[in-house]
């Protein structure tokens, strides 16, 4: 395959919206071109009329080298018939039938395909050529004149496609970067893998949630989650099966999480879940619930046999309190769990004086 067709690929690859809005733009180009070709013929400008027939052919054969892949020999038939199609419409019927406009789509095409020193030098050619034509057109007489109507005519076609054509690239730009900025700002704060928050948000969002509301102590839970010998079910069976073991925990977890509480993944196989306005007494409660939904979770279909548990610990957040000294708590109360036999809810008091081992499963 030739080098040059292969960097085209890479490019395609790269930047799939742009060169399926530049097959786009070849279908419209080619409909106004067909358009054309009825109205010069109309307005007794065969020369004109029959150029259109060719600038078609043009479009038709960019429109199937962008199909393969072939994006330079595209753009190169492209730029050919817009600059051949403005200097021949400018001489034949003059300045003002406004085939110029046409030039100005270059401008973002030229800076939204190439990099930018390439893009200026391109730029400032496209003026000179644009100014070129200006002054031959004031010493010279078009060709082939049509009457003052007929350009004036022609003259409000050509701007309201360009008027259409730049309002719908507009509008795809404008889309395409909001997509793309609503794609970065989901991969910076989710984790790729079970689509949680990841910590680095889990931390935004609290430490947003602390400044914005009148903390009430004992009233924003944090409950920290670590899977048990998870390890073992690594080392055991894969860890393909232990990622397919951390998605549907975490699927789990946001089932049975409340609208205003937030889940994250916190580490490898730990999750957190911070939930205002929920007392220990309730927090505990939530807590037990989960350790319990986890152990019955049924994983016939992934590995018959696999049992999952985790153990969860669960803090209040202090008064005037710093989050990573709550959660330090919280990963003391969890590692009791672990101590004291693991698939276990643990509570860790404000301050960590004493830990109160509140449930015992069966
Ligand atoms: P404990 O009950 O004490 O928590 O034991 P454990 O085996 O769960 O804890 P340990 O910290 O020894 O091991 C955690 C394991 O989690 C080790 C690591 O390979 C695994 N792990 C971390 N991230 C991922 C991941 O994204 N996918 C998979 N499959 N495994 C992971
Ligand atoms: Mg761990
Ligand atoms: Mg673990």
């Amino acid at each position: 395959m030739p080098d040059n067709k292969v960097a085209d690929m890479h490019r395609s690859e790269q930047r799939p919206q742009f060169w399926a809005l530049s097959m786009r733009c070849c279908q419209l180009a080619g409909t106004v071109d067909i358009s054309f070709f009825v109205i010069f013929l109309w307005l007794g400008s065969p020369i004109l009329a029959w150029v259109n027939v060719i600038s078609v052919a043009m479009y038709v054969y960019a429109y199937r080298a962008f199909r393969d892949h072939r994006n330079r020999l595209a753009i190169m038939l492209i730029r050919t018939e817009v600059l051949v199609h403005a200097a021949l419409g400018t001489l034949l019927i003059g300045w003002d039938s406004g085939f110029h406009y046409f030039l100005l789509m270059f401008i973002p095409a030229l800076f939204a395909t190439m990099r930018q020193r390439s893009a200026w030098t391109l730029a400032i050619c496209l003026w000179a050529y644009y100014v070129g034509m200006y002054v031959l057109m004031w010493f010279v007489d078009p060709l082939q004149p049509i009457s003052a109507n007929a350009l004036l005519y022609v003259n409000i076609f050509n701007f309201t496609v360009v008027f259409l054509m730049f309002s719908y690239l507009t509008m795809f730009y404008v889309l395409t970067v909001t997509r793309a900025h609503r794609r970065l700002a989901r991969m910076a704060t989710t984790d790729p893998l079970t689509g949680l928050f990841n910590r680095r948000h889990m931390v935004e969002l609290t430490e947003k949630l602390l400044a914005r509301e009148q903390r009430q102590p004992g009233n924003l839970t944090l409950m920290l989650m670590d899977l048990d010998h998870f390890k073992e079910i690594n080392d055991q069976y894969g860890h393909e099966l232990g990622d397919r073991v951390l998605e549907r925990v975490a699927a789990l977890l946001r089932e049975q999480g409340r609208e205003q509480d937030f889940v994250g993944r916190w580490g490898g196989e730990e999750f957190l879940a911070v939930m205002p306005e929920t007392d220990p007494v309730q927090a505990q409660a939530a807590g037990e619930r989960i350790r319990a939904a986890v152990q019955a979770m049924d994983w016939q279909d992934v590995q018959p046999g696999l049992q999952v548990t985790l153990c969860v610990g669960i803090t209040q957040l202090g008064e005037e309190e710093s989050f990573s000294n709550a959660i330090a708590r919280a990963d003391r109360a969890l590692y009791r769990g672990k101590a004291h036999g693991r698939n276990r809810v643990e509570q860790g008091d404000v301050g960590d004086l004493d830990s109160t081992l509140v449930d015992q499963p069966a």
